[in-house]
């Protein structure tokens, strides 16, 4: 069987002119280095997908003394400049975060405080694990490898085979202050690792140069495409093609009718190809589809469950499954709501992903951007689960821990944007 395995597109030449286009100044150079692995790990979107995974460089600022770059908010790693890594302050930032319990707006207000410029924007909600991580250069990716074996039940014990004491295991924790904390001790007490493994989340690699940390990412998820290879588990390639079909004008024109939410527009970006007609023909299909997202940060645009329809069904057929998802969102907005700490306020109850048997699969949003943005999310998740359940089985987020992710006031604030 032959491997498809992700690709190390470092390039010594590409990174000497980056180096040398900082100038003179090392601290430049340094960041000129993390926008180029950056770029590398975004530009492929089996790493990461439009604005995942995060990465920072720590290094020395003139008079400001250890300084961290880091990802901001609402920068994407494919496209990301010198202004998408805000410099922090990174003593005060390590102290300011282990004086104690933090909340999210205590969170934001320290990162805040700490930025070398007030005007930049949010540094990433990962910021304290950057910081509190030791190592020179850190990135984070939400690999499909990797996704389908973090997802299992035995995520933990399949890392210890696969990578033995270089990786540490991170039981799945809420993204933000309290993942920091946990992944930060989790990371002291294995001295030595190269990176950490994020249950039902990712993968994160260290070292002392951005090529160290870069090679390393690549390497962990090779041993990964090699595992799933060595057990006759192949990941499907990304193959489809736009699908139109005069019943996608009838779902879209009965989406529009149902809620508020798209009544000022609607973009819908509807796809098949092999990879979705396997996913869609799967035994298991309703089941599979419904049982969480594939990381953390999907459920914000694609939201815990997809829309299932069985063939080009009726107006009114379409109208009852419309209300159908309605009432299981709502038991599901219920149920975490009354676990949550503050009230909360239910979001629309219309499905962001509709999948069709036999014809496809159907991203909405409100703009065209955002229909893309949802397929392709869809589309590795399809891909990630299908191996996930050949390999064993596909084990997501419990809906109550999808729930605080999606409820999650920063998640939500970004999405403002
Ligand atoms: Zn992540």
């Amino acid at each position: 069987m032959s491997v498809s395995l992700t690709e190390n597109r470092w390039n010594d030449d590409d990174a000497a002119r980056w180096a040398n286009d900082a100038g003179d100044d090392p601290a430049d150079r340094d960041l000129a280095l993390r926008i180029y692995t950056s770029r590398l790990i975004g530009g492929d979107p089996d790493l990461v997908l439009h604005g995942g995974g995060n990465t920072s460089v720590k290094t020395m600022r003139g008079s400001n003394g250890a300084v961290m770059h880091v990802k901001g908010s609402g920068w994407d790693l494919a496209t990301i400049e010198a202004p998408g890594l805000p410099g922090l302050h990174l003593e005060a930032t390590r102290t300011g975060g282990r004086a104690g319990a933090l909340s999210d707006p205590q969170m934001v207000a320290l990162l805040r405080a700490n930025l070398l410029d007030p005007e930049a924007p949010n540094p990433s909600l990962e910021t304290l694990l950057h910081g509190f991580l030791p190592a020179k250069y850190v990135d984070h990716s939400h690999a499909t490898a990797v996704l389908v074996l973090a997802n299992q039940p035995d995520a933990d014990s399949i890392c210890r085979a696969i990578y033995g004491k270089r990786l540490a295991v991170v039981p799945y924790v809420m993204p933000g202050y309290d993942l920091s904390i946990a992944a930060a001790r989790i990371a002291e007490a294995n001295p030595g690792c190269e990176g950490l493994w994020l249950v039902n989340h990712g993968l994160f690699t260290f070292g002392d140069t951005a090529r160290d940390s870069y090679d390393r990412m690549i390497e962990f998820v090779n041993m990964a495409e090699r595992h799933l290879a060595s057990r006759g588990i192949s990941i499907l390639p990304t193959d489809e093609r736009p699908r139109e079909d005069p019943f996608l004008d009838l779902l879209k024109e009965r989406l529009q009718a149902a809620g508020s939410v798209f009544t000022d527009g609607i973009v819908i970006d509807a796809r098949s190809g092999p990879s979705i007609d396997a996913f869609l023909a799967h035994p298991s299909l309703a089941d599979l589809a419904t049982r969480g997202t594939v990381t953390p940060d999907h459920v914000i645009r694609v939201k815990p469950f997809p829309l299932l329809l069985e063939g080009m069904e009726s107006a009114d057929a379409i109208d009852s499954a419309l209300k159908q998802f309605g009432r299981r969102y709502e038991a599901y907005f219920r149920a975490g709501a009354a676990e949550a700490k503050e009230a909360k306020v239910m979001l629309d109850c219309l499905p962001r992903v509709v999948q069709i048997r036999n014809i496809g699969m159907v991203g909405i949003g409100k703009t065209a951007g955002e229909a893309q943005i949802i397929a392709d999310l869809t589309s590795q998740s399809m891909r990630v689960m299908l191996a996930a359940e050949s390999y064993g089985r596909f084990t997501p987020l419990t809906p109550s821990q999808l729930f605080k992710m999606e409820y999650w006031s920063l998640e939500q604030a970004k999405l403002g944007k």
